[in-house]
């Protein structure tokens, strides 16, 4: 068995990283500043997107862009009930409705055939999740919001390097949140960024995100003169500071190289899984392009001979972390008491919040690590056979 535990979503720190930050400080510069805005326009360039807006977190970004659509209450979103909370909390907190429409069993995405059977007269937008990385059937989802006029708000947390048909994920719908959490593929510690294709939305987005001040605070205090703020709106405290963009600036430059490695990790484990009674990724869609954010597998009892709790905590006593993407939102007690939803009505998000494993997917394991957990995995969910 392995001597150190392996941390699951560790993110890789180097070098440039450290320095960066270590200048801003020397600098005495910690707040929004140049580097949130050069991240802005290096992040903007790596999508192909027109506006970027760095924030504090992606659930910051999916809350002011909800709110950039001016709902009202009584509103309604349709989002997936295979998500993070926040995706759900952000429709919440923009004064709309929630309601789910359940994924495909395969892509583990939202399933836009689900999608048409919830429209109503009161759906103003849908809020697909390209979930693990792989990109949502945005044709069919473009087409449903183009028939009822609805704005698409794509959660691209698990999507950075995502591609669909040419287009990057993001910039297909009117607009693209990302995340860049420790676990993500690109880290800030904490972070988030709206992609969008308007200049007034991008406008509408930097104002709500501090305070609801009409100028950049950061220019205050620069040589330029002393300029006055007007408040606009009842904004939030949202922003990113450059101490995070330090840190996203060098990430974001090796997102390729770290691709590349967790592609090759991957098909690693597709190869060596191939033959266990467990459920693997579906392959991925032509005209596209995987972020690898998870690997997730399906372990079912009665084939693997395991449960998929037992398996979490026999995995973490072979000294392997191990996530869970994710628990369906309708298995939360605060969406059963507020909208009535029940798991049984979403049956693929169901079965597969029941069944799921994330295995560590980070661009800093090694071989060694690797093998360790196909050796894990092999050992505990060999089912019979194995
Ligand atoms: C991580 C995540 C979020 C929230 O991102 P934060 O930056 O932590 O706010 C939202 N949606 C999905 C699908 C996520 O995985």
């Amino acid at each position: 068995m392995r001597s150190e535990f392996l941390i699951f979503g560790k993110p890789v720190i180097e070098r440039e990283e450290q320095d960066e930050v270590l200048d801003s400080m020397r600098r005495g510069w910690l707040g929004t500043g140049p580097k949130v805005a050069k991240f802005e326009r290096d992040f903007a360039t790596y999508k192909g997107a027109s506006y970027a807006a760095a924030l504090n977190s992606c659930t910051a970004a999916l809350h002011l862009s909800l709110l950039a659509l001016n709902l009202r209450k009584g509103d309604e979103v349709i989002t997936t009930p295979m998500t993070f909370c926040a995706s759900v909390n952000s429709i919440i907190h923009a004064g709309a409705t929630p309601v789910l429409a359940d994924v495909r069993p395969d892509t583990m995405n939202i399933d836009p055939d689900e999608i048409r059977k919830k429209i109503t007269s009161r759906t103003r937008a849908i809020l697909p999740v390209h979930f693990a990385g792989r990109a949502c059937d945005m044709d069919a989802i473009m087409a449903i919001a183009g028939e009822h006029s609805l704005a698409v708000v794509e959660d691209c947390a698990h999507a950075i390097e995502t591609e669909y048909r040419g287009r990057k994920a993001g910039t297909i719908g009117d607009f693209g949140c990302f995340s860049f959490y420790s676990t993500k593929n690109v880290v800030t510690g904490e972070g988030g960024l709206v992609i969008t294709r308007k200049a007034e939305d991008n406008d509408r987005i930097k104002v709500l995100g501090l305070h609801g001040m009409s100028k950049d605070a950061w220019k205050r205090f620069s040589d330029a003169g002393f300029k006055h703020y007007d408040v606009v709106e009842a904004g939030f405290k949202y922003n990113m500071m450059d101490l995070q963009a330090a840190i996203g600036i060098h990430q974001l430059s090796r997102v390729e190289k770290n691709w590349k490695r967790r592609e090759a990790i991957w098909q690693s484990y597709k190869r060596a899984f191939s033959g266990l009674p467990v459920d693997l990724p579906a392959p991925v869609e032509s005209g596209t392009r995987h972020a690898y954010h998870l690997f997730t597998i399906l372990v079912n009892a009665e084939r693997a001979g395991i449960s998929r709790d037992e398996f979490l905590d026999a995995m973490t006593r072979e000294k392997i972390g191990v996530g869970v993407h994710y628990r369906s939102i309708p298995e939360h007690p605060y969406y059963q008491k507020t909208f009535g939803w029940r798991g049984e009505d979403y049956p693929h998000a169901l079965k597969i919040g029941r069944e799921t494993v994330s295995l560590p997917l980070s661009p800093g394991l090694s071989d060694a690590d690797v093998n360790d957990v196909v050796a894990a995995v092999g050992k505990l969910a060999g089912g019979t056979a194995g």
